[in-house]
């Protein structure tokens, strides 16, 4: 699902220049639940960013189910990112504009999923969220743990093959934690491989296997 050889990111400003990634080497086959932990600033997001082809590499290879992401275009990998991942990020960006449905909807409308299965599935999502009540509500209107169960359920809604979590449950409490991590855990065995970073030990927990990263690179 995913092969990381010697991937390199560097950040420069005019007084400095971060090595975020050096020299990582990652392999993730499908099916997998991965945790990954480590000390901020170690350079987790970036790492997650990079699979999410958000950023690109300075150095190394990506490879994503099977495809070398450097060679894709612009147009490509947007598409292999809707097909292929749902991704949740550590600051959720969610669209505000949007109520929390339409949020939670557009992965499938992506993917041209009809409207009468989108509704059915966008439904169950927020009903499994404890977010029903909330499907017309903007994001401004939630707390920050609503906030992030919609991300997850947006990221979830499509099934997808991949899913990356930065700090899945950095803003719930334990019981909407216990319950985040079950539905990864579920959704897992039911084929979805999972890159989930974290800092807590009760996360890590529910992973087949944990990695520590430390200064852009993973051990
Ligand atoms: P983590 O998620 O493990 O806390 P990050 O991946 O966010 O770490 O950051 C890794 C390093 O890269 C940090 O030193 C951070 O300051 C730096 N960094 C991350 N993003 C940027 C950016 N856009 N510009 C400059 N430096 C950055
Ligand atoms: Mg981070």
């Amino acid at each position: 699902m995913i092969k990381l050889e010697k991937g390199g990111k560097f950040y420069t400003t005019r007084t400095i220049r971060t090595l975020a990634l050096n020299q990582a080497d990652l392999s993730v086959v499908a099916g997998d639940f991965l945790a990954i932990m480590g000390p901020s600033g170690s350079g987790k997001s970036t790492l997650l960013n990079v699979l999410g082809m958000f950023e690109s590499l300075d150095e190394g290879r990506l490879f994503l189910a099977g495809e070398n992401v450097a060679a894709l275009g612009y147009a490509r990998r947007i598409a292999l990112r809707r097909r292929l991942i749902g991704y949740i990020f550590q600051s959720f960006n969610l669209i505000s504009s949007m109520s929390v449905y339409d949020n939670v909807a557009l992965p499938l409308q992506y993917r041209g999923v009809p409207k009468p299965e989108r509704r059915q599935r966008v439904d169950q999502i927020l009903a499994v969220f404890g977010l029903t009540h909330r499907a017309g509500h903007h994001p401004a209107q939630l707390s920050g743990g609503q906030q992030q169960r919609v991300a997850i359920a947006r990221a979830m809604v499509s099934r997808p093959g991949l899913i990356l979590a930065d700090e899945p449950t950095g803003n719930l409490d334990s019981k909407n934690s216990r319950d985040v991590l079950e539905q990864l855990k579920k959704i897992n065995r039911e084929g979805t491989t999972v890159v989930m970073v974290t800092h807590s030990q009760e996360a890590s927990g529910y992973a087949n296997r944990v990695l520590t990263m430390c200064d852009g690179r993973l051990a």
